[in-house]
């Protein structure tokens, strides 16, 4: 087949801004424009133009189907397809879509978790169009993205929170953009460029693991006698079946108008990252959404499958994803760059006050924000940011804080004392801001890059999380500054004192040192959530359910279900881990165990009835080891089998998710040990899965 040009191949299944023009009139577009960009409630009488003109559209591209496409709490995409067919008078069908059906739909909601939500509000939801992010075709199916909300109006999604914490930044930054006399900005919003790592297996290979297809990681494996030592495979050359897939997977995503740009290898064997260039933040998060949906598709057409799961190699470094983050108006001024003027540079480092201020007071809900079963292996292992959430500046930023907060004066500049809004501030260099890998959330030159996100996490929670918060803290300097008679001098006083206030979550050093977890939690006290189990009550804190309220992010019952949600989340997978640990143990490892040790058994009784002299040492003492391994297997499986059963009986999450953390993960942590070790005494012939060595270079 003959290869497609790139710009007429991207975004050809999208109806974006270049086919609404040409298709709506002029009225109808402007309107929708309106409401794209200024966030203008739609004018409903214009639904039905756009519905038709979609529709059409959709039909000349091969779609049959339309969906509403939400991102319920179940962490993927849901849709349910509908056809655009309705009977015709004359017998036949008509191809029709309203404005009515374009707007709002009515999914069946049971099914999806809403925490309580339903047995206190409304039963049904619906979805309702987010005319923001722009509508696509995947599977002859036209997607409109959508958020999803019970008939009371509590979100059952992630989109709708997400829309409302880009509402409230927008709100409290434009109130601080007015104080410095740039009145002319409509909107502010938060764009996002996510990376995304992910494994990618040999399908046969991978059908073979139970544990990877039931749970998405390996439950069993020991290493294999080449992991990442020699750091050959970042950034190596790509292999042939791989960047296949990548030229594969890249023509989808430009399809759907995804600015997918670059990829490379990552640091373990059959790892990948894919990063795009950034856009808003619901549209990324939706592209993010869809990356990882198709990453999955296409590995599939190549006989491979996508490992989206944080950590499917123990031992082996783990997937992240890596949140891109700053703020920018309309009128094309990226808020976190520091910019020419010396009026600029203030501005600048009032917002970067605001995202220090935001992450000091609430690291617990950033924490929170990416906890999952999944995750919790990789935070605080020595290869992702610690649990523990603190900001790097690097030194150029750092020492003109530092100057500002004791009055000094900052070596880089003349012999003077920074006065905002009078001296400029000196260009840091890129190299200088994003040296330092070990931070969770740091300054790479005009965005923040926050590292703590698992691979599969959906980028919505983060984001939700860090709008909101550093809405709040625009919330109280514009309330403050609006207030005051100098705005300079205040300004300064302010700036000031929030460098000195939250000095403690600013830390440039190694932060997978040891020495850096005492220090945070014993001088500092900065909080080290180190499992879901533990992150996520605090969403229930005070403080916390008081600043997502006040800026209508979400509601107390919103929060309350979302709470529990993440950590029934939590729970489950972890049961359905165990569950899959004792069902490979009894089927297969013991029985493989147990053959292997007949074969031993039966080979020095053989050897012995020959020859007297022969002392069988390999054969006995393999079999002495093998034979303990198997009691310890058999009495680690055994209590893991209680561990469920109890499990069963604990009706509260708050209780049950405390207990997988205390009993049921440490049990299954013995039980792999054991049979870990029992792999490298047999042979492999009777070994019943494919080893590590096999998994991870198998492609
Ligand atoms: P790396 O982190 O690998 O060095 P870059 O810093 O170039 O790579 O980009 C990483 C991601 O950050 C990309 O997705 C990129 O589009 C995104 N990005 C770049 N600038 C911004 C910005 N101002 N706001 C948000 N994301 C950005
Ligand atoms: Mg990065």
């Amino acid at each position: 087949m003959e290869k497609q040009n790139v710009p007429e191949l991207f975004g050809s299944l999208v109806f974006d801004d270049k086919v609404m023009r040409a298709r709506l009139s002029d009225d109808v577009y402007s309107s929708l424009r309106k409401t794209i960009d200024e966030n203008v409630k739609l004018d409903e009488t214009i639904a039905d133009a756009i519905a038709k003109e979609m529709k059409d559209w959709a039909i000349e591209n091969g779609a049959t189907h339309f969906t509403h496409w939400f991102q319920p709490l179940t962490g993927v995409t849901a849709e349910k397809h509908d056809s655009f067919i309705t009977p015709s008078p004359d017998g036949g069908v008509l191809m029709e879509f309203s404005g009515k059906e374009l707007i709002k739909g009515e999914p069946d909601a049971s099914s999806f978790p809403s925490g309580g939500l339903r047995a206190t509000f409304e039963a049904r939801g619906y979805t309702a169009w987010d005319p923001t992010s722009y509508a696509f075709i995947k599977d002859h199916t036209l997607c409109i993205p959508t958020a999803f909300c019970s008939y009371s109006g509590e979100a059952l999604d992630k989109k709708t929170p997400l829309l409302r914490s880009m509402q409230a930044i927008n709100r409290e930054a434009k109130r601080i953009l007015k104080l410095f006399g740039n009145d002319d900005v409509k909107y502010v919003r938060t764009s996002v460029g996510p990376e995304q790592e992910y494994f990618l297996v040999d399908k046969d290979v991978f059908n073979k693991r139970p544990d990877l297809v039931y749970t998405g990681r390996t439950l069993f494996g020991a290493m294999p006698p080449k992991g990442q030592e020699l750091d050959d495979h970042y950034f190596g050359v790509i292999k042939p079946r791989v960047s296949d897939f990548m030229e594969d997977l890249n023509d989808e995503l430009w399809k759907l108008g995804i600015l997918a740009k670059t990829e490379h290898n990552e640091v373990a064997p059959a790892q990948h990252e894919l990063a795009p260039i950034y856009s808003t933040t619901n549209i990324a998060t939706d592209a993010n959404q869809l990356t990882m949906e198709i990453m999955k598709k296409v590995a599939s057409r190549h006989d491979m499958v996508c490992l989206l799961h944080e950590k499917p190699f123990a031992g082996v470094n783990g997937s992240g994803k890596h949140n891109n983050w700053s703020i920018a108006t309309d009128t094309g001024i990226n808020l976190l760059s520091p910019g020419k003027t010396p009026y600029e540079n203030a501005q600048f480092l009032l917002f970067l006050c605001a995202v220090i201020q935001a992450v000091d007071d609430y690291q617990d809900l950033l924490r929170l924000s990416v906890a999952t079963a999944g995750n919790d292996h990789r935070l605080g292992a020595n290869e992702a940011p610690p649990a523990i959430i603190s900001i790097f500046l690097g030194d150029e930023l750092s020492a003109i804080l530092d100057a500002i907060k004791n009055d000094t004066v900052y070596e880089g500049m003349e012999d003077t004392k920074i006065k905002l809004g009078v001296h400029s501030l000196p260009r840091f260099s890129r190299d200088t801001t994003d040296r330092n890998r070990t931070s969770p959330f740091a300054f790479t030159g005009n965005k923040f890059e926050f590292r703590s996100l698992g691979s599969a996490n959906s980028i919505a929670c983060c984001n939700i999380m860090l709008n909101a918060a550093v809405a709040e803290s625009l919330n109280q300097y514009a309330n403050e500054l609006e207030k005051a008679d100098n705005f300079e001098d205040a300004l300064h006083e302010l700036i000031k004192r929030v460098i000195t206030e939250h000095q403690r979550i600013l830390f440039d050093g190694n932060g997978y040192s040891d020495e850096w977890v005492k220090e945070a939690t014993e001088v500092r006290g900065l909080s080290n959530l180190k499992t879901t189990a533990d992150a996520m009550p605090k969403l229930l804190d005070k403080k916390n359910v008081e600043m997502l309220i006040k800026h209508k992010v979400f509601n107390e019952a919103e929060i309350q279900s979302r709470c529990e949600i993440m950590l029934e989340n939590y729970v489950k997978t972890i049961n359905i881990e165990g569950l899959t640990m004792v069902d490979m143990v009894r089927k297969n490892y013991l029985p493989a165990i147990e053959r292997y040790l007949y074969r031993l058994a039966q080979t020095t009784s053989l050897m012995k009835s020959v020859s007297s002299n022969v002392k069988c040492n390999y054969e006995v003492s393999t079999m002495e080891r093998l034979s303990e391994l198997t009691d310890h297997i058999l009495e680690s499986v055994t209590e893991l089998e209680e561990s469920l059963a109890k499990f069963k009986e604990l009706e509260d999450v708050f209780k049950s998710s405390a207990f997988v953390r205390d009993d049921m993960l440490p049990k299954m942590e013995t039980l792999r040990t054991y049979v870990d070790e029992a792999e490298m005494l047999t042979s492999e012939r009777d070994w019943p899965f494919p080893s590590y060595g096999e998994l991870l270079f198998s492609v």
